[in-house]
């Protein structure tokens, strides 16, 4: 995300990070939150890291929000340096001001801890469930937004499991609408799901404009 050159950047699972340099060669963000620890969300910080850690020793520290989890992870791949070095760490859930966004990270369910992210600036929220069950503080998270990420995974079966720690996108046009947000983009999706699918599948529950997202799709935000 960025916003007057402010850059912000939100999960970095698999191959993410090639994407990001794409569009920054120089892997120059200010920002990094990342939702929980699973690799499908923060494996390519592994790459970031190195990048800061052996291509610019000394260099500022990046403000890093994430739940405590992640650096677990990061750490069991780099056991002998210090991740301090790199990244300047703060722990989600929470409220922060970063660069000219307000982030809130609200706790959601999932198999491990994770985040809720609603980033906020000039009166326009941009929020993001990562991997989530259905949960009234989406609905909190979403509320009013211009775009709602919302994960979609719509594993087989997933609405008859005991505990909920992933949706559907007929659940995750559900909680848009409940949110009150403007526009809806489904993400998260399984391996083999159609997309166009899933994208119907929300459009019964969601009255807005729903996107599923896309390998390189760039976004206008209060537009
Ligand atoms: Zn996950």
């Amino acid at each position: 995300m960025d916003w007057d050159g402010y850059r912000l950047v939100l999960d970095l699972g698999y191959a993410t990070l090639p994407r990001l340099l794409g569009h920054w060669p120089d892997g120059a963000v200010d920002a990094v939150v990342i939702t929980h620890e699973h690799p499908d969300h923060c494996v390519d910080l592994h790459g970031l890291f190195r990048m800061r850690f052996y291509g610019r020793p000394g260099g500022p520290r990046l403000p890093l929000y994430c739940p405590p989890g992640v650096l677990d992870r990061l750490g069991g791949l780099e056991p002998d340096v210090d991740l301090h070095a790199v990244f300047d760490l703060h722990p989600l859930p929470g409220s922060y001001r970063v660069g000219p966004f307000d982030l809130t990270g609200l706790s959601l369910p999932h198999f491990v801890p994770n985040a809720g992210i609603r980033i906020e600036a000039d009166g326009i929220a941009v929020a993001y469930s990562g991997d989530t069950g259905p949960a009234p503080a989406l609905a909190e998270l979403g509320r009013g937004a211009d775009l709602f990420i919302v994960e979609a995974t719509d594993h087989d079966g997933e609405t008859s499991r005991p505990t909920r720690n992933l949706m559907t996108s007929t659940e995750a046009g559900l909680w848009a609408r409940r949110a009150g947000a403007r526009r809806l983009m489904l993400t998260h999706f399984w391996p083999g799901n159609d997309r166009a699918a899933a994208v119907a599948a929300a459009q019964v529950e969601f009255e807005g404009t729903v996107l599923a997202a896309q390998e390189g799709l760039t976004l206008m935000l209060g537009t």
